[in-house]
């Protein structure tokens, strides 16, 4: 990249503080300018020590009683410092450093000076370790640091960068798009984000530098479509195939299954690979749309796979698909035996036409293709981006399809999911009950369990979904063990699992196999229960701590129950949760919709929140978390179709900017 000057030009930085600046990833000025704080202390207006307490960060004026003393203690030294507060009650403080000898030297009997730092109560009041200066520090930036690297090193350079005009990364943005989009210039920008003297100043400085990220990201991704787009995949035979497929189906689709499935019949029918993502909410019939690409791969002699997350919803899909192909189904999981995974193996190396099932497994080394043209991709957030990647490289770029329960708002998706092409299932196969939603209070809970217990009796199942495994010190929310232990004790009768992420692949399997082997009646668990699984007897789901997970989740673990014949009921218990908490969880009682859910949902929580919880796992947490607000997305966006368009003489700059992004991170975003 251009501006790819060394750290040491910058005053102070040496080969020293260069290797420990590595640590953090910083190897150029441009890397140490856009390494952005972590967080800002609030530096900006001065605080009263009796309005303090401990462990608060503030800054007061203070004049000092004494000169500072120096004393050793272990091999440490400590400077301290009596003083009081200048203005309002002259409170007095005392002022320590630790290991910072040369504070000594700075304060004298009678100077007055703003004290800006941590404030503690414990062994009297006092400030421990803070900056001294002669004006209000405003906000000052806090970054994550490592061995070797403290905030003070950072600053420093950073200041004595920004200080340097030649230092300054060359502006990529046109003046035109700077004035469309209401952006400040580079340097502004990264003057506003390292050393924001108001809030405002912060702000405009955020939301360039998001902007350009964001923009940078999606030019990346567009490029990349282009690149696809040139490419030659197969073009697979399609005539009569949808009607074909159709009648050998025991139901009749709906309007948006069919509706999908011409969509993915065109994209298999023309020779540009296909890579396209199909979203639709928990129940909406996705399998059945898959299976069409399927019948199509196969109709022409081709090998298709189909990854799932877990063994057991690669052996739903085997059954299930096995039904509707045959004998041209194989299943591939980890814990087959050794002559049965042989023998998958070496079907597979052939050439022979067939549809493969499987985990992980499949993507082992071994496993190899005679004839791939198709990948198809369930629940696909819980596969990482490289697995997918690694998979298609079995084939000669086959077409892919991407299936997805986890809604997500358009504006999001745009980002996530850029390069691929969107296909949504928005309607229910006919006949699905509305799954009853309810808060359960106070004493309300014994009832409900107590109702349960009489399902049980009745030959139903129940989900309880807890937010935490063990008991926590710092988190005050139900836990797995402890809710299966307290209704272990209270129902004998009733058999109880327990299912949580730090059991074994084994344990788990285990668990949710007895659950739907009806072994289990209720199945005390973390979300970890399986996307995707169907226990028809299961008609209850319980969320203890409700208040603690995102709704696109919630709504997502609601659609566990509900598809048998027997209403399905859903009890959110929320403990003593803030108001606010409980009207975000009113939408899912007013909602069935996912989608829906998932746009209310970003509204009230904004997009960094959304995507931190959960929404997916992969590579651009950092881009997400900056993106403080969907209106810059959107603007991104449009100033991204913009450059596209008209890649004009000023645009280049920026597109390669992008192009060797791209080129870089090209594993990061392909398939995503
Ligand atoms: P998901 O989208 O959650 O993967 P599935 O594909 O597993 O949903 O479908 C859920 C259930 O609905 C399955 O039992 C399936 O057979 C059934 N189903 C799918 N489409 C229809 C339809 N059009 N009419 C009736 N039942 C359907
Ligand atoms: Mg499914």
């Amino acid at each position: 990249m251009e501006n790819q000057i060394p750290l040491t030009e910058i005053k102070g930085v040496g080969h020293v503080k260069e290797e420990a600046f590595d640590g953090l990833g910083i190897r150029s000025v441009r890397d140490l300018l856009y390494y952005l704080p972590r967080a800002y202390c609030d530096y900006s207006s001065e605080s009263r020590i009796s309005d303090l307490s401990e462990g608060i960060r503030a800054v007061v004026r203070l004049r000092f009683l004494s000169s500072a003393k120096v004393y050793y203690h272990g091999g440490m030294s400590i400077v301290s410092a009596s003083a009081e507060e200048v203005s309002a009650d002259h409170a007095r403080v005392t002022v320590r450093w630790f290991n910072q000898p040369y504070r000594a030297a700075q304060v004298a009997r009678g100077d007055e000076r703003f004290v800006s730092g941590l404030f503690s109560d414990k062994r009297g009041k006092s400030f421990i370790n803070p900056s001294l200066s002669d004006s209000l520090p405003g906000f000052v930036a806090e970054y994550s640091v490592c061995r070797g690297v403290t905030q003070r090193m950072i600053r420093e350079a950073v200041r004595n960068a920004l200080a340097s005009p030649e230092m300054i990364p060359e502006e990529v943005f046109p003046l035109e798009l700077r004035e469309r989009y209401n952006l400040c210039s580079v340097g502004e920008a990264l003057r506003f984000v390292h050393c924001p003297v108001t809030m405002d100043e912060l702000n405009r400085g955020r939301r360039r530098i998001t902007f350009e990220n964001l923009l940078i990201y999606l030019l990346a991704v567009e490029l990349q479509k282009e690149d696809r787009r040139r490419s030659n995949g197969i073009a697979f035979r399609t005539d009569g195939a949808l009607e074909a497929y159709s009648e050998r189906l025991p139901f009749c689709m709906t309007g948006a299954q069919q509706r999908v499935c011409s969509e993915i019949r065109d994209s298999m029918a023309s020779p540009v690979p296909m890579n396209r993502l199909i979203q639709g909410d928990v129940g909406s019939g996705k399998t059945a749309v898959a299976a069409f690409a399927l019948s199509v791969a196969i109709g022409n002699g081709m090998q298709a796979v189909m990854l799932a997350p877990t063994s057991i919803l690669a052996k739903q899909h085997y059954e299930t698909l096995r039904k509707t192909f045959g004998d041209c189904v194989c299943i591939l999981t980890g814990n087959m035996k050794r002559a049965e995974r042989e023998q998958t193996i070496r079907r597979l190396r052939s050439e022979e036409p067939c549809i493969a099932i499987g985990t992980h497994a499949l993507l082992e080394s071994d496993v190899v293709f005679g004839r791939l043209g198709l990948v198809i991709t369930d629940e696909q957030h819980r596969f990482g981006v490289r697995q997918r990647a690694r998979m298609e490289q079995k084939g000669i770029r086959p077409d892919v399809l991407v299936m997805s329960a986890t809604p997500i708002p358009r504006t999001l998706s745009m980002l996530l999911y850029g390069d691929l092409d969107m296909s949504v299932i928005d309607e229910m196969p006919p006949g699905r009950k509305k799954i009853r939603t309810n808060f359960i209070v106070g004493s309300k809970r014994r009832d409900m369990y107590r109702y349960i217990a009489d399902e049980v009796r009745n030959g139903m199942q129940t989900y309880v979904i807890c937010p935490l495994i063990e008991p926590s010190e710092t988190v005050d929310a139900p836990c797995v063990t402890e809710v299966f232990e307290e209704l272990r004790k209270d129902y004998p009768e009733v058999h109880f699992g327990i299912l949580h992420g730090r059991m074994s692949q084994e344990e788990k399997d285990d668990a949710m196999e007895r659950f739907r082997s009806g072994e289990t009646d209720v199945l005390v668990s973390t979300t970890v229960i399986e996307v995707g699984v169907h226990v028809e007897n299961a008609n209850i789901l319980v969320v203890e701590g409700a208040d603690r997970f995102g709704l696109a989740q919630l709504h997502q673990l609601r659609g566990r129950v509900g598809r048998g014949n027997r209403q399905a009921y859903c009890f959110l218990l929320t403990g003593n949760a803030s108001e606010a908490a409980k009207q975000r969880l009113r939408i899912l009682m007013e909602s069935a919709d996912g989608f829906e859910i998932a746009e209310k949902d970003l509204a009230l929580r904004g997009p960094g929140d959304f995507l931190g919880t959960r929404q997916h796992g992969e590579g651009n947490e950092e881009l997400f978390r900056a993106a403080a607000s969907i209106d810059v997305i959107r603007d991104a966006k449009s100033a991204a179709e913009d450059v596209m368009c008209l890649p004009t003489e000023q645009n280049n700059r920026i597109l390669s900017i992008a192009e060797r992004q791209f080129a870089s991170k090209t594993g990061d975003i392909t398939m995503n």
